[in-house]
Parts: C-alpha cells; structure tokens; sequence
C-alpha cells in the first residue's frame, strides 16, 4: 500500500483518433502500477469531473460556453491541436476534477499524484497545445477558494514552456525582490535563466524547459530556465536545483504543483532535451525531496510524454510514483 493516493480513471483516455499524443497512456501506466505491484487497486481513488463552477475560477465564461456548446471558431479549434468534440470536453473537466482531488488529498498525505492532467498550456479564453482547460491552474484556484490553502507554487518540468500557467497567474510584481541564485552558474557558460520580474502574488511559477520549442513566445513565470539544446541529467539537475532553491528562498508555499512532463526524454519526439530514464527519476527525487524536507504538501500531475516508443513514457510516469514512494515513505518510518 503506498503512503499517498493515486487518482486515475479509465476516463482519462482522450477521444482525439491517431495523434502524436498517446492518449492510451494513462490506461497504461495504471495497469503497469498495478502489475509491477507499485500499487495496489486500493490505492487508486477515482476523481469525479470538474463543476463548471470550479472551471469559472480560471477560465472565462465567454469560453466556457463555446466549448459547452461546440461553438469554437475552427482557428480556436487548430490553435488548440486535439479536434474538439463533446466527449474530449467531458475528458478534461474529468483531468481538472483529478487534480482537484489530488491537491486535497496532497494537503491530507503530504503528496498526491494524478494519473493525468498537467494542462498548462491552457488559456484563460483559449486553449493551446493539447491542452482545452489548465487544470492545475483550477485546483489551486479551487483549493484557495475553499480556504484550505492561500499559497501555491507550480514546478513546470514539462519540455515545453508553461505559457499558460505563466499568464493565469501573472500578477502585480513584487519589486526589489532579484532571484539569489541567478549568478550562481552551476552549469557554465551562458546562464539561460531569466531573472524577470518575479511577479507573484498568490501563485508562484517555476518553468524548466527547452528554450528553441514550443512555445514561441513564452510570457514570464516567477522564474524561467531557457535551457539549451540538448542538456543533460547532470546540467538539468543543477538547474532544477538551482530553481527550487531560489523559488522556496522567495516565496513559502502551502502546495506545490509539480507537473512532471515525461517530455525532456531524449528520444521524445517533442523535445530537443537529452535526459535519460534513470535522470528524469533523479528530477522527479529531487523536486520530491525539496518539498519534503521543507513539509510543504505536493500534488503531482504528468503532462507531456511523446517518446518513440510509448512504454518509455510509461515508465517515465511510473518512475515518478516509485520516486514518491521511495522519499515519501521514509518520512513515514522517522
Ligand atoms: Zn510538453
């Protein structure tokens, strides 16, 4: 039995035909928990969707209502690059209802993972990149709602850039406030990250990913890591580090959303990363560790994984629940 819960639903599987993303992937990572005996069916608890009430907190009613009513214009529809109909609608209010479960139950057990959602490149009023609804963006919202937190980080360690989560939670900028660690250049030689204005209010936004990718334009988050082509475990690692520390230095959070793309595998078909199997485990360890060490709860969402072969990105996601178990539990025996 693990010290933490698994939200998932067979529900999960999104309706958009042959795509580059693998949509059985969530299925999959279920079975192979369970006869890897990870997990055990008991640990799984089944999110019900999210209210449109709860969607509301984050997205526009104008919005809302044209994916309600099938009523995006067919550059809405491109933009967003998964072909729209009512059942792929029904698919990612059920994602942002598992992430709500998964932050509530991340605030009980100190960590929660959903077997899906990681939406971030959702929009207020549009949606981008796969993504219709950012369903993080609608848990924390909805956990600030119900008072049970006020205080949120996000830890965007998809390959892509968190456009969206960057522009929901922009806020108005806390001057004077310089990132500590930017000169500390664990990595040499160009420092790729960009000491913006840290603007946060409630929401503090941290995104890893490859600079020369999807998405062209990248609105800043608290803090951005532009990485370089090709970096590896060692390098990323440094960065990933050097991030954690300089966002937990700034801001105290009551939650941290850590979304776990499988994506900067150097053989996803996505991505321009080179990290291995094992070094995205030692990602998942560390994020895992910092949040642990300082007691702060985190609730955990996979996001993106387009490898060649879909049983890498199935053992990317199983890997972070091994992480959990593995950090997590030693806090239950001290
Ligand atoms: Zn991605």
């Amino acid at each position: 039995m693990l010290p933490f819960k698994l939200v998932y639903s067979d529900d999960y599987y999104l309706p958009i035909g042959a795509h580059v993303f693998p949509a059985e992937k969530y299925r999959r990572i279920h079975d192979r928990l369970l006869e890897t005996g990870i997990a055990e069916a008991a640990d799984f608890v089944t999110p019900q969707p999210a209210s449109d009430q709860d969607v509301l907190l984050v997205h526009t009613a104008q919005y809302v209502q044209k994916l309600k009513m099938g009523t995006l214009s067919a550059r809405e529809e491109l933009e967003m690059e998964v072909p729209y109909s009512p059942e792929l609608v029904r698919a990612f209010w059920l994602a942002a209802g598992g992430s709500i479960l998964a932050a509530d139950y991340a605030l009980q057990n100190r960590v929660a993972i959903n077997v899906g959602g990681g939406f971030h490149h959702a929009f207020p009023d549009h949606g981008e990149g796969f993504c219709m609804i950012h369903d993080v963006a609608v848990a924390i919202r909805r956990m600030q709602r119900d008072e049970k937190i006020t205080r949120a980080m996000t830890v965007d360690c998809d390959v892509h850039q968190g456009n969206g989560t960057a522009v929901i939670f922009a806020g108005a900028c806390i001057p004077g406030k310089a990132l500590p660690s930017t000169a500390a250049s664990v990595v040499s030689p160009a420092a790729p990250t960009r000491p913006r204005n840290a603007h946060a209010r409630d929401v503090f936004t941290i995104s890893l990913h490859q600079e020369n990718n999807y998405p062209m334009l990248k609105p800043a988050s608290s803090i951005d890591v532009d990485l370089p082509d090709e970096i590896g475990d060692d390098d990323y690692l440094a960065w990933l580090d050097n991030a954690l520390s300089s966002g937990l230095h700034q801001f105290e959070p009551e939650l941290i959303c850590y979304l776990a793309g499988a994506d900067p595998y150097r053989e996803d078909q996505l991505g321009g990363l080179s990290l291995t199997i094992e070094g995205l485990k030692r990602r998942d360890q560390l994020v895992f560790r910092a949040a642990h060490a300082r007691d702060i709860p985190v609730m955990v969402t996979f996001a993106g994984g387009y490898a060649q072969r879909v049983e890498d990105t199935v053992t990317i996601h199983c890997n972070t629940v091994i992480a959990a178990k593995e950090i997590f539990e030693s806090k239950v025996s001290s």
